[in-house]
């Protein structure tokens, strides 16, 4: 097949940017290293047009098919930040910057960008416009609300967008994605539970805040198995318990309880916020204690467009053949920001195998180099399929 063989010639240059990238992480916006090299390599390439600092420090970058007559524009995006992680991994190109790691494989997604870019640029077999996105601050930073807010649909009018992510264990040749979720709403919540602290030989009197947080972290387990119907899918994990002291004999005044909460479903979403400030507030009231909630909002349900799923899938056919590709897979209740995308552009997003691996955002994972040449062909593949020549 000419596309996998143009990516196979390719494949020693991808895998010396991919370790490039890996051995210098950045986080969230703070990306001066990565996103000079990427403006370079573009540069090299001769993409028709790069623009920098969309969405603080996003870059956006357009190739221009043989023809531009169809007036059309699809947009492709990596994202291209790192992790607060440090690398437990002893390869030649492990992190050189200490708490800092490619933990999610976004230098693998970067690199496969930059290969599809390259190819794009020497062959132009299309009729439109490929604009490409490199996002900064996936990892909980907003990223991809930053470049939707600063116009990256409507001022390169891109009508349909498409993003990837690898699969640890997905086989590696093996592409996964379903109409619909994909990937869940991912909101965050503190509750300070503040009461009356004192002597702790002499609880009566004083309001126990740490019993009341205990009967707090309870009650929530009980809003997903009461509350919510056995058909959504909803999770809430506590994942924070501090105290603001930590001596053997006094009850403290105040507790912290963090947590994270995730739906596939917009719905129970909305309702959560009330859900835990009633059930939170109601409880530390019972112990005589206070509860102060604080919810927040993070990114939306990737919610894979019908048709454009099917686009997805036709240009994952052309590199692995069909059953290569799953298509009954499960949502995964982790978060991705490409669903703001998704927000105000049709799209779909596709997972990657990436072979037996660690998983996400563990210090031993790495991005398997097999996997790139398949992620260039299927971002080259739609290119040529979605804005065909003739
Ligand atoms: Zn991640
Ligand atoms: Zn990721």
């Amino acid at each position: 097949m000419p596309i996998k063989n143009r990516f196979a010639d390719l494949q020693n240059e991808m895998v010396s940017w991919r370790h490039d990238f890996h051995e210098y992480p950045e986080l969230q916006f703070d990306l001066p290293r990565t996103t000079k090299k990427i403006t370079e390599l573009l540069k090299g390439f001769g993409v028709d047009s790069i623009k920098s600092e969309v969405g603080k420090s996003g870059i956006v970058a357009e190739i221009h098919g043989q023809k531009i007559d169809s007036g059309k524009a699809i947009g492709f995006r990596a994202d291209m930040d790192a992790l607060p992680v440090s690398e437990m991994n002893n390869f030649s190109h492990k992190s050189k910057i200490e708490n800092k790691m490619h933990a999610c494989g976004h230098d693998g997604h970067t690199t496969i960008l930059l290969g599809a870019a390259k190819y794009l640029c020497e062959t132009r077999n299309f009729n439109g416009k490929v604009v490409l996105v490199f996002q900064p601050a996936e990892e909980g930073g907003g990223g991809a609300k930053a470049m939707v807010d600063d116009n990256l649909i409507s001022n390169w009018d891109i009508s349909e967008i498409y993003g990837l992510h690898n699969l640890p264990n997905l086989p590696v040749g093996e592409f996964a994605i379903k109409p619909g979720p994909l990937m869940a709403a991912s909101d965050f919540f503190e509750i300070v539970v503040a009461g009356k602290g004192g002597h702790a030989a002499l609880p009566h009197f004083s309001n126990d805040t740490t019993l009341a947080s205990s009967a707090i972290v309870l009650a929530l387990q009980q809003i997903v198995s009461r509350r919510v119907s056995a058909l959504q899918s909803v999770v809430l994990s506590v994942t924070g318990l501090s105290t603001d002291t930590m001596a053997h004999n006094v009850t403290p005044d105040t507790v912290r309880i963090t947590g994270t909460t995730r739906f596939l479903n917009e719905n129970e979403r909305q309702k959560m916020p009330e859900r835990i400030k009633k059930t939170a507030e109601s409880t530390a009231e019972a112990y005589g204690c206070s509860a102060h909630i604080q919810y927040g909002f993070g990114v939306g349900v990737t919610d894979n467009y019908v048709k454009n799923t099917q686009f997805a899938i036709a240009a994952a056919e052309e590199v692995v053949g069909t059953s290569n590709i799953k298509t009954d897979i499960e949502p995964i209740m982790a978060g991705e920001d490409f669903s703001e995308m998704l927000t105000k552009c049709p799209g779909a997003f596709i997972f990657l195998g990436n072979g037996q691996s660690a998983s996400w955002h563990n210090p031993s994972y790495d991005f398997n180099n097999e996997a790139l040449p398949f992620g260039c062909s299927w971002f080259a593949n739609l290119a040529e399929q979605r804005l065909p020549l003739n």
